[in-house]
């Protein structure tokens, strides 16, 4: 009875109802409830400029019940698995085919034996056999694998844009699937952490995360000329695409009306209207290149917002010695050295990274080198 005389406005506004746009700021209806493990709920946090805010609390799983992932690592050289951003010579987005494998091979990176089959390793089961390996993770399908978001409600600009590197945090997908920035690349790790063709793949967590504006990726693949397609999400040039981690939202590359995004920032945002809101908002956009996420985050994100129950990974309490994309592992040998895996792992960067010479590592630890290598996961000679 009560509910004939409330206006569906007002509904919305008491969440009995869920809007069918999502908003420019995240609320908790934004999330596809196919990704969360709990309904999503408003929380205090504060915020990295120590301020008190109220945040968004999204608990996700390894993945969305409603998506289909992969291919990442083709099994020959005969096959096409997903895309890598190859950014040595002859930078650039390429599908893994045997034109792009072979190209590698050419430039000292030889990913695949004499019968074309290609080196893959699963990074969850398994570490590298060869100097050159595409990885492939397994999903942890666990039930108690979740990772929980927090968003600020109401963005805040920061005094200065944070620039996002390797792996930064970016923000959440609509769809309850993560967003970071460049995965690591082969020039510092020697391995491929292969891309499916809609620009995703599994942490060592086990658990699927975006590493590209998902739902316009195939405007990338048509600009830079690469022969792929993303099959397993629609795609559309102005749909909201998720949410940055300061709280304001991600769009595809053009505007609601269809077109290009004007004065755009260096972060790849601005003030400008959008569907479903009243009046003009701060939001980002999607480039036409790769990837095409921002380059940085204009607002202030939350502390500590971003946590796995995973054992291994981005968010996991083992972070440092297990982030993404095939970095090696340092807390296994570090333990067994009796040494903080940190110390383990700036004593190989400081001795030129994953070509450094046990021997100094050795010796800048005070360790012995006989100790080291027994330590450290197995290389080829
Ligand atoms: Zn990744
Ligand atoms: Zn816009």
């Amino acid at each position: 009875m009560l509910h004939r005389t409330l206006s569906v406005a007002t509904l919305i506004a008491s969440g009995c109802l869920t809007p069918l746009v999502a908003y420019a700021h995240p609320d908790a209806h934004s999330i596809a409830d196919t990704a969360l493990t709990q309904p999503a709920e408003i929380v205090d946090c504060t915020l990295e400029n120590g301020a008190a805010a109220k945040c968004a609390a999204y608990t996700v799983k390894f993945l969305p019940e409603t998506l289909d992932i992969g291919p990442f690592c083709p099994a020959t050289l005969d096959e096409a698995g997903g895309v890598w951003d190859w950014d040595g010579e002859n930078a650039g987005l390429y599908r893994i085919d045997r034109a792009y494998l072979e190209m590698l091979s050419e430039l000292g990176y030889t990913f695949f034996n004499n019968n074309g089959e290609v080196n893959v390793f699963d990074i969850r089961v398994e570490g590298p056999e060869e100097d050159h390996e595409c990885i492939a993770g397994s999903l942890d399908t666990s039930a108690d694998m979740s990772i929980t978001a927090l968003i600020p409600v109401t963005p805040r600009k920061a005094e200065t844009p944070t620039p996002l590197g390797t792996v930064a945090k970016v923000g959440m997908g609509l769809d309850g699937v993560p967003v970071f920035a460049d995965a690591p690349s082969v020039l510092d790790t020697g391995h491929m952490p292969a891309l499916d063709t809609c620009g995703g793949h599994v942490d060592p967590g086990g658990w699927y995360h975006w590493h590209a504006t998902a739902t316009d990726i195939n405007t990338v693949f048509e600009n830079e000329n690469v022969d792929a397609t993303c099959a397993n999400v629609g795609q559309d040039q102005t749909a909201q695409f998720g949410y940055a981690f300061d709280g304001f939202a991600l769009f595809g590359s053009r505007e609601a009306d269809g077109t290009l995004p004007v004065g755009l920032d260096e972060c790849g945002g601005h003030i400008g209207p959008v569907a479903g809101q009243d009046g003009e908002v701060y939001h980002y956009h999607a480039s036409e290149s790769f990837p095409n996420l921002p380059t940085c985050l204009v607002g202030v994100v939350a502390q500590d917002n971003f946590s796995t129950t995973a054992a291994q990974g981005i968010g996991s309490a083992n972070e440092p010695g297990g982030p993404s994309g095939g970095r090696p592992d340092f807390s296994r040998p570090a333990e067994a050295l009796g040494i903080e895996a940190s110390e383990l792992m700036n004593a190989i960067r400081a001795e030129g990274g994953r070509d450094a010479d046990l021997g100094k590592v050795a010796e800048r630890l005070g360790i012995s080198e006989d100790a080291l290598k027994a330590a450290m996961p197995r290389r080829r000679p």
